[in-house]
C-alpha cells in the first residue's frame, strides 16, 4: 500500500510545518466565538464549534442519541472528519459544525431539555431540527419533527380543510418553500406534496417570485420545482372545474322539488362565484360542504347529498394530491420518509 511506504519520518515533518499556524488560527477562530448562555456544562466533556457560539456538552449525551456522533467518539482521535486531534479548547475535543448557531442550538436543546416542546415551535425553528436530526441520525427527533410539521403540510382530511387560513398569511410562501426545500435535503419526501399544494393556490405572480426575486437559498425554489407546481396547479384547476360542473346535475333521488332545485343548481353553476373558482386552484374551497350553503337555498334532501359528494370530493382530492404533483402515491411517501435514515 502507498502509505506504508511513505517515510515515517517525512510525515511527522509535514505535520510539524503546517500545525503552529493552523493551530493558532483554529485557537483564535474559537477566541473569537462566544460561549451558549444555557448549553454550556461546566462537567461537559466536549466542544461544539458552530459559526459564532461554541457549546459544552457530554458526548455520552450525544452518543446515545446521535449514530453520527456515536460513530465519531467510537474512532481513535484524528480519524474522522469532525475531530482533529489538535483540535482542542482547553484540553477538550473541539468538533466543528457546519451549521447555522441557531440549528445547532435548538437541535442541542431538544436532547437536553425534556420539557422543550416542538408542538408550539416556529415552522423555521421545525425546518431547522429536521434538518440536523436527519444529518446527525437522531431518528426520534426526526419523526417529532415532521409530525409537529405534519398539521400543516402532511395532509388529512380535517387539515386540508383548516389549510385556508394559512393562504392569507403573506409568510406562507415563505413556509412551503423552506417546507419543500428542506423536504427535499432531508429526503422527508412525505411534507411535500402539502407544500406544494399550499404553494400551488397562491396568485401565479407569487409563485414565480419564490424563483425569480427571492435571493436566501433555503426560500428559493429551483425550476424543476417550480415547473412541478405550476403542473399541479393546472391539475387542481381541472379538478376543481369539473367538480363545478358537476354539481348542476345531481339532485338526489328522493328531492321532490327537483325542477327547483335542479334550476338553483344551474343558477349557481352560472353564477359569477362559480365562474371565479373554475380557474381557483384552491380545491378547499369548492369542496368545502357548506360552501354553497347560504348561497343556494336547495331542499334538505338535495343539500344532503351534495354535502356528502363534497366529503366523497375532498376524500379523492387528498388521495390524488401527491400524484398531481408527480409524486409517489401518500404510503410510498410514507414508507420513504421513514426509511430515510437507513438508507
Ligand atoms: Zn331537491
Amino acid at each position: 500500500m502507498a502509505e506504508q511506504n511513505t517515510p515515517l519520518k517525512r510525515h511527522a515533518c509535514e505535520t510539524t510545518d503546517v500545525e503552529p499556524s493552523s493551530k493558532r488560527t483554529r485557537l483564535m477562530e474559537s477566541e473569537e466565538k462566544s460561549q451558549h448562555p444555557n448549553l454550556w456544562f461546566d462537567d461537559g466533556s466536549v466542544v461544539l464549534s458552530s459559526e459564532q457560539t461554541l457549546f459544552r456538552v457530554h458526548r455520552s449525551v450525544l452518543s446515545f442519541n446521535s449514530t453520527i456522533f456515536r460513530d465519531m467518539f467510537s474512532l481513535p482521535p484524528g480519524e474522522d472528519a469532525g475531530e482533529d486531534p489538535e483540535d482542542t479548547w482547553e484540553g477538550l475535543p473541539l468538533v466543528k459544525m457546519h451549521d447555522d448557531d441557531e440549528d445547532i442550538a435548538n437541535f442541542l436543546t431538544a436532547l437536553y431539555d425534556r420539557t422543550y416542546s416542538l408542538s408550539s415551535l416556529p415552522i423555521d425553528v421545525l425546518a431547522g431540527l429536521l434538518r440536523t436530526s436527519t444529518k446527525y441520525e437522531v431518528a426520534h427527533l426526526r419523526t417529532q419533527a415532521i409530525k409537529y410539521l405534519g398539521p400543516i403540510y402532511d395532509l388529512s382530511y380535517r387539515s386540508l380543510t383548516t389549510l385556508q387560513p394559512y393562504t392569507t398569511k403573506t409568510h406562507g410562501v415563505q413556509f412551503a418553500t423552506l417546507i419543500i426545500n428542506t423536504a427535499r435535503e432531508t429526503k422527508a419526501e412525505l411534507l411535500l406534496p402539502g407544500a406544494f399544494f399550499f404553494l400551488a393556490m397562491q396568485d401565479i405572480d407569487v409563485i414565480f417570485e419564490t424563483v425569480t426575486k427571492e435571493e436566501r437559498p433555503r426560500y428559493k425554489i429551483s425550476m424543476d420545482d417550480l415547473k412541478t407546481c405550476i403542473n399541479g396547479r393546472e391539475q387542481l384547476i381541472k379538478f376543481n372545474r369539473d367538480n363545478i360542473y358537476s354539481f348542476g346535475d345531481s339532485p338526489d333521488q328522493k328531492c321532490s322539488t327537483a325542477p327547483w332545485c335542479i334550476s338553483k343548481m344551474s343558477e349557481f353553476v352560472n353564477s359569477p362565484v362559480c365562474k371565479e373558482h373554475t380557474v381557483d386552484p384552491n380545491a378547499t374551497a369548492v369542496l368545502d360542504p357548506d360552501f354553497w350553503t347560504p348561497l343556494t337555498p336547495l331542499c334538505s334532501k338535495c343539500l344532503e347529498t351534495h354535502r356528502r359528494s363534497s366529503r366523497k370530493g375532498l376524500r379523492k382530492v387528498i388521495n390524488l394530491l401527491p400524484l398531481y404533483f408527480k409524486f409517489s402515491d401518500w404510503a410510498t411517501l410514507r414508507k420513504s420518509t421513514g426509511q430515510a435514515l437507513s438508507t
